[in-house]
């Protein structure tokens, strides 16, 4: 056992802190204000284009891209170090292409799809969504109703989804759907790679999340896709969604650690400069407490990560490890961003400091890629059932 990061991850790890630092924290007033005055907290495209040119004079493109595919192939532990550090900034960024998608689409994707697909998302050059959330299936996804039927050659989509992320930016959306209503999560539900404006496709509406995020309601009416466009094999989506979802999870966890660092090192700074009552914040045990109990809890989460990390790589079942990263993190951080905000008083709870940003962006954690109580109940049911 070797808790060390590899030489190669710390001087990447390295490379991403001071792109943090030098280019991703000067914009945090902005993205500050935009979500202060009700504005999507993003970057636009003009602001990221700089940005994503600097990312490819340091070689910070494709990282967990497979070599042959153009990318750095760093790894999951390279890849999680990076997911950290990109997390203690509210400046919401990612080095292109956003990994889970990738993953599903590298276990799963034909020849043909690969060069359409899949090869362009690995080079950075597209944007993808993934489509499985509806109104009345969410964390329970075995139970949603939108359906595909074959006619002819074509596939017909019909249904609804909704709490989509960035489908309205996307080239393609990854949608899935039932297609043996008998079999359902057990071979009767299907990926379809769906291209942007496809009719059919219809974005119903933008939603307005915390965090000044959006997600999008959209609505299948007689939406036809060529055979072609099935992403792996029919009745067997289910299986590599859930591979996307574990990775997912498992970055989460790394994500988490980064929000946690960022709002420990605040309270820090913070106790040690500001006096109540003639003593430190610092020297009150009230505080003191936050803080260890901050720094046991993310310590215990990195080695949760790295377990489940090298579990992964190691291609070992990790779904169980994934599922209590995934709450425990964002319980975590949950907690560790509130006593920061806390220890800042008024000033903790004005839109001028990141913390309250990072607290919207975990309290919306808790709920995507499986509520926090799905994910307990999956894990002692696992319990109760091997017993
Ligand atoms: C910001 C954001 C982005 C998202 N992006 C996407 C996306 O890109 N694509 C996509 O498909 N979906 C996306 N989602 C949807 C997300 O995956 C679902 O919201 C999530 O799976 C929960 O589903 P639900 O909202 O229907 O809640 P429900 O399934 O209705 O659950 C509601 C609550 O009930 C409780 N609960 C449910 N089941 C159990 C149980 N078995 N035991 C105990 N308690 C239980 C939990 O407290 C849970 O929070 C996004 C959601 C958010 C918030």
């Amino acid at each position: 056992m070797d808790f060390e990061l590899p030489e190669e991850a710390r001087m990447l790890t390295d490379l991403v802190r001071r792109f943090v630092q030098d280019e991703l924290m000067p914009l945090e007033p902005l993205i500050l204000e935009r979500e202060a005055t009700g504005e999507h907290a993003s970057l636009t495209e003009q602001e990221l284009k700089p940005l994503y040119e600097k990312c490819k004079a340091l070689g910070l493109w494709g990282l967990d891209v497979p070599e042959h595919l153009g990318g750095a192939d760093v790894g999951l532990i390279a890849k999680l170090a990076v997911e950290e550090e990109l997390a203690k900034t509210v400046t919401p960024f990612i080095f292109p292409p956003d990994s889970p998608n990738l993953h599903m689409m590298m276990a799963v994707a034909d020849t043909d799809q690969r060069q359409r697909y899949l090869e362009p998302y690995a080079r950075g050059e597209t944007i993808s969504a993934i489509a499985i959330s509806e109104p009345n299936a969410g964390g329970d996804p075995a139970g949603m109703l939108t359906k595909a039927e074959l006619r002819g050659d074509d596939w017909v989509i019909n249904g609804r989804k909704i709490w989509i992320s960035r489908i309205k930016s996307a080239d393609f959306t990854i949608v899935m759907a039932v297609t043996d209503q008998e079999k359902r999560s057990r071979g009767g539900i299907t990926a379809f790679l769906v291209d942007r404006d496809t009719p059919g496709m219809i974005i119903e509406r933008e939603i307005k999340m915390l965090g000044g995020r959006r997600t999008y309601e959209v609505v299948f009416e007689n939406c036809r896709v060529p055979s072609s466009q099935v992403l792996g094999k029919v009745g067997q989506g289910f299986a590599p969604m859930q591979l996307r979802l574990n990775t997912r999870r498992i970055e989460m966890g790394a994500t988490a650690l980064g929000m946690c660092q960022r709002a420990l090192d605040m309270m820090i700074d913070h106790a040690k400069s500001r006096v109540t009552f003639g003593e430190l914040l610092a020297d009150r045990q009230a505080i003191q407490f936050w803080i260890s109990d901050a720094a046991t809890r993310m310590h215990a989460l990195r080695l949760m990560v790295w377990d489940a990390a090298v579990k992964a790589e190691r291609r070992e079942e990790a779904r169980n490890e994934s599922s209590m990263i995934k709450y425990f993190a964002t319980e975590l951080a949950t907690d560790v961003i509130d006593r920061a905000m806390q220890t800042h008083g008024a000033m903790g709870v004005t839109k001028e400091l990141p913390l309250q940003l990072l607290w919207q962006n975990v309290r919306t954690m808790r709920v995507y890629e499986g509520p926090t109580e799905v994910h307990k109940w999956v894990i002692a049911r696992r319990l109760l059932k091997e017993r």
